[in-house]
């Protein structure tokens, strides 16, 4: 019976989430820790995938997702200078013939809800912030900032780049500031058409050293969302992020097209955060405890694929328990690992680059991968 074993999941992020459905549905016993005290609707939108849709299929969430979010026909690649079109990646029908599911743009704080509409609210407990676990070798005990103390058989860490599960395994190690920090800005509906410009559905706009991306949160094209990547060899705040202002997106994309100038115009508020990375991790899991997303993983987001990452980390792990059952577990984490250790860091290689889409190439190998379908690697025994 999968019910007799306990998964304690730290972090209730889109990967949290992801796993925490699969592995109840799946028929297991799951306890989601999440520290925050609830999640909020936060202004930041999200590119899923292919990929990560046929997940949501697997989830029962497909059709729910592709009805709240921005369907762009293209992902075009323009110079921030010239406005001259350095590609065009066809996305839509073509996505949905050619992938297999859509590609898609949404709200962030939409899509973790629907993710976590699956779960019941007894799945999700929050202000519970993991301080120290132990692996007793037959059980793990984890302890929370609150003094209370929780059991379980396995433990999941998906609890993002400063992970206390990956502190664990590994110890205490900072992730590395990359030098670039990121704008994240909301515009209504409202306040674009103020402006006789033609905003695309999803397009980055780039020149050497920086850029805009910029795309729909919504089926209703009523909110448009950009986040930047831009130099900041300076940064030196410990803050997640901090606010920004028109007047710094003005200097940071001076001699940028009309069409970029109309969005920074148009924004209200605006905030910047740091981009933080880790190298390539030498191992994801211990005995009874296992690493997901950016608790092993974490990368710039230059290719729109970390929770995708996440997410297709959620849907392996529990494909490779369902293959080989709990009494074996260490070989199922161990072929876990081995079915996602390449193509994670080739994401996290290429995202960290910032080469993705910027000229025309096929993306087929990333958009369209197909995890329950892909066949398992072998592992040596
Ligand atoms: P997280 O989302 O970080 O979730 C971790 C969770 O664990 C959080 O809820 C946190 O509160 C909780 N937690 C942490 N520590 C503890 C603790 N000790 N105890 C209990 N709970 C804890 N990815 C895409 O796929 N597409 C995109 O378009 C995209 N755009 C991005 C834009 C920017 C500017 C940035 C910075 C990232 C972007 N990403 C994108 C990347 C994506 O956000 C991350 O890769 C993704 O959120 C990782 O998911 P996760 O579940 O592993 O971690």
């Amino acid at each position: 019976m999968n019910s007799e074993k306990r998964f304690a999941i730290i972090g209730a992020g889109l990967g949290g989430a992801a796993v925490a459905v699969l592995l109840k549905q799946a028929g297991f016993d799951v306890t989601v820790y999440e520290r925050a005290p609830r999640f909020s609707r936060l202004g930041a939108g999200i590119h899923m995938g292919p990929n990560v849709m046929k997940i949501f299929r697997k989830m029962g969430i497909e059709e729910k997702v592709s009805l709240m979010s921005s369907h762009p026909d293209y992902w075009f690649s323009r110079d921030g200078l010239t406005g001259e079109y350095m590609s065009r990646i066809p996305l839509g029908e073509f996505a949905l013939k050619e992938y297999g599911a859509a590609y898609v743009t949404v709200h962030r704080g939409d899509l973790h809800d629907v993710m976590l509409s699956p779960l019941d609210e007894t799945d999700v407990i929050f202000n519970k912030h993991l301080e120290s676990i132990e692996d007793t070798g037959n059980e793990v005990l984890m302890t929370f900032a609150d003094g209370t103390e929780a059991k379980a058989d396995f433990v999941i860490g998906a609890d993002g780049i400063n992970s206390m599960v990956r502190e664990n395994l590994l110890g205490k190690e900072e992730p590395t500031y990359s030098g670039w920090v990121a704008h994240r800005a909301l515009i209504t509906g409202e306040q674009l058409a103020k402006f006789d410009h033609d905003f695309e559905d999803c397009i980055k706009w780039w020149t050497e050293d920086r850029h805009m991306m910029v795309y729909y949160t919504t089926g209703r094209r009523d909110e448009y969302y950009y986040v930047t990547g831009v130099p900041d060899p300076d940064w030196n705040s410990s803050a997640s992020f901090v606010d920004s202002s028109r007047e710094e997106m003005r200097e940071a994309f001076d001699g940028y097209h009309g069409t970029v100038q109309a969005l920074i115009d148009a924004t209200e508020s605006v905030t910047k955060w740091p981009l933080k990375n880790r190298n390539p991790l030498p191992l994801w899991r211990r005995n009874r405890m296992v690493l997901l997303g950016d608790a092993c993983h974490p990368m710039k987001p230059h290719m729109a694929q970390g929770a995708a990452m996440a997410i297709e980390d959620a849907a392996m792990l529990v494909r490779c328990i369902e293959e080989v059952g709990l009494s074996n577990f260490e070989t199922a984490f161990e072929l876990y690992e081995a079915n996602r250790k390449d193509r994670a860091t080739r994401v996290q290689t290429t995202s960290n680059a910032n080469t993705w889409l910027r000229t025309q190439e096929d993306p087929a190998w990333c958009f369209g991968y197909d995890l329950y379908n892909e066949p398992l690697k072998n592992i040596s025994k």
